[in-house]
C-alpha cells in the first residue's frame, strides 16, 4: 500500500509527522514517501505542485496532506499560489467526493460555543461535490494585471454550471454513504433563485428514486447555515455542491468546537484518495509545537477505510483517539479547565501509547 505523503506549510509538516508516526505503529506494509508541496515547494521547484509531486501522488493509493499557504504568498500570481496545488491534485486525480464528518466527542461537548444538548452525539456527514460548480466555471474577470487583481476594471464574474453526469455521482456516493448510516440525505440548493440548482435538485430526485429505502429533502442554503446551530442533529447526510459545501462545512466543523479535530476526505470514482485535516496552515502558530494533530491522525484513519480497505486499523485510531481525550489530553485549541496541556508531539505520542 502506497502512501504519497505531502505536508505542505505551516503546521502541516508538525501535525504529518505525528499522523506518520501513528501509521507507523500498526504494523501494516505501508510504504510512506514524502514530497513537497505548496509554497515550500513554490520556494524550491518555482511551482506549488511540482510534476514529481504530482507523478507520486498519482501512482499512490492515498495521498495524505497537511496543509498548504502563508499571507507572505498572496501576491503572487494565482496559478502559483501554494492553494493552487490543492485544486490541482483534486483536478488530476478527479477528487469529485468530499467527505466531511463532523462529530462531537463526549469529552469535547464543552469546546463548542452552542449548547451541550444541541450537539452531545452529533454525527452528520457533509458530502461537498469538489470538481465542477462556480470554481471551476469559466472565470470572465478581466485579467489585466498579474498579480491577481483588476485595477481599473468595471466588473467582473464567474459561472456557475453543472453536468448531468457530475450530480449524478455525487448523489449516488451520497446515497450509497446514508444507506451505513440512519439512511437520511439532505440536499442543499439554492433552486429558488439559481437554474444550477434548480437542476441540481431535479436530477438529485432522479437518482433518489434508485433508492427507495433512504428518505430524501431539499433544503435552501441559507435555511441549511440557520438549521446547522439551530438544530443540527436533524441532520445525518448532506450534500451540496461545490461553493455552497465549501461554506457549510466550515460551519459544521466549528459546532464540535475546534477545527483541529476534524479529518476529510476525497475520493474519485476508483476510492483513490487524499486525505487531510479540515483546516489550513495556520501561519498564526506554525512552529511552535502546539498545534492539534488529531484531525490529521483521524485522517490517517479515514484513509486506511476508504483506500486501503484496512477497516480494522481504522477502529484502532480512532478509539485510540477517544482514548487520549478521555484521559483529559488537550492541545491548545480544545484546552479547558480541569484538563491537561500537551504539545504537537504529545499529542502523537499519547494516541501512539494508547494504541
Ligand atoms: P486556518 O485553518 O489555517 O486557521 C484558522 C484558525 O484556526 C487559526 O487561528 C489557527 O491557529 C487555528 N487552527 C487551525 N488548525 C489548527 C490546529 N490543527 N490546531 C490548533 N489550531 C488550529 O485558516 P486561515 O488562517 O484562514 O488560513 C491560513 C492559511 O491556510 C492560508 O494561506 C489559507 O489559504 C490556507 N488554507 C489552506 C487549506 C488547505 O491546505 N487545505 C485550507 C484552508 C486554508
Amino acid at each position: 500500500m502506497k502512501i504519497a505523503v505531502l505536508p505542505g506549510d505551516g503546521i502541516g509538516t508538525e501535525i504529518v509527522a505525528e499522523a506518520v508516526k501513528v501509521l507507523n505503529v500498526l504494523g501494516l506494509p505501508l510504504k510512506m514517501e514524502t514530497a513537497l508541496v505548496g509554497g515550500a515547494a513554490y520556494e524550491a521547484h518555482g511551482h506549488p505542485l511540482p510534476e514529481s509531486t504530482l507523478k507520486l501522488a498519482k501512482e499512490s493509493d492515498a495521498v495524505l496532506f497537511g496543509a498548504v499557504g502563508d499571507w507572505k504568498y498572496d501576491k503572487l500570481d494565482r496559478p502559483l499560489r501554494p492553494e493552487q496545488a490543492i485544486l490541482g491534485l483534486r483536478k488530476n486525480l478527479g477528487l469529485f467526493a468530499n467527505f466531511r464528518p463532523a462529530i462531537c466527542y463526549e469529552q469535547l461537548v464543552g469546546a463548542s460555543s452552542l449548547k451541550p444538548e444541541l450537539i452531545s452525539g452529533l454525527d452528520i456527514l457533509i458530502i461537498r461535490e469538489l470538481t465542477g460548480d462556480i470554481y471551476f466555471g469559466q472565470p470572465r474577470g478581466r485579467r489585466i494585471a498579474t498579480d491577481g487583481h483588476f485595477p481599473g476594471a468595471e466588473e467582473a464574474f464567474d459561472t456557475m454550471r453543472y453536468s448531468k453526469p457530475e450530480i449524478e455521482r455525487i448523489a449516488h456516493v451520497a446515497f450509497q454513504a446514508a444507506r451505513k448510516r440512519s439512511k437520511r440525505v439532505t440536499s442543499v440548493d439554492k433552486a429558488n433563485v439559481l437554474e444550477t440548482f434548480q437542476f441540481w435538485k431535479d436530477v438529485v430526485t432522479e437518482v433518489g428514486q434508485q433508492y427507495p429505502d433512504v428518505e430524501l429533502d431539499h433544503m435552501y442554503v441559507d435555511n441549511a447555515a440557520m438549521q446547522l446551530v439551530k438544530a443540527p442533529k436533524r441532520f445525518d447526510v448532506v450534500v451540496t455542491g461545490n461553493m455552497f459545501g465549501d461554506i457549510l462545512s466550515d460551519e459544521a466543523s466549528m459546532l464540535t468546537g475546534s477545527i483541529g479535530m476534524l479529518p476529510s476526505a476525497s475520493l474519485n470514482a476508483s476510492n483513490q484518495g487524499l486525505y487531510e485535516p479540515s483546516h489550513g496552515s495556520a501561519p498564526d502558530i506554525a512552529g511552535k509545537g502546539i498545534a492539534n494533530p488529531l484531525a490529521t491522525i483521524l485522517s490517517a484513519a479515514m484513509m486506511l477505510r476508504f483506500s486501503l480497505n484496512q477497516e480494522a486499523a481504522a477502529q484502532q485510531i480512532e478509539a485510540a483517539v477517544q482514548q487520549v481525550l478521555a484521559q483529559g489530553l488537550r492541545t491548545a485549541d480544545i484546552f479547558s479547565e480541569g484538563t491537561t496541556r500537551v504539545s504537537t508531539r504529545e499529542m502523537g505520542d499519547a494516541v501512539v501509547k494508547a494504541m
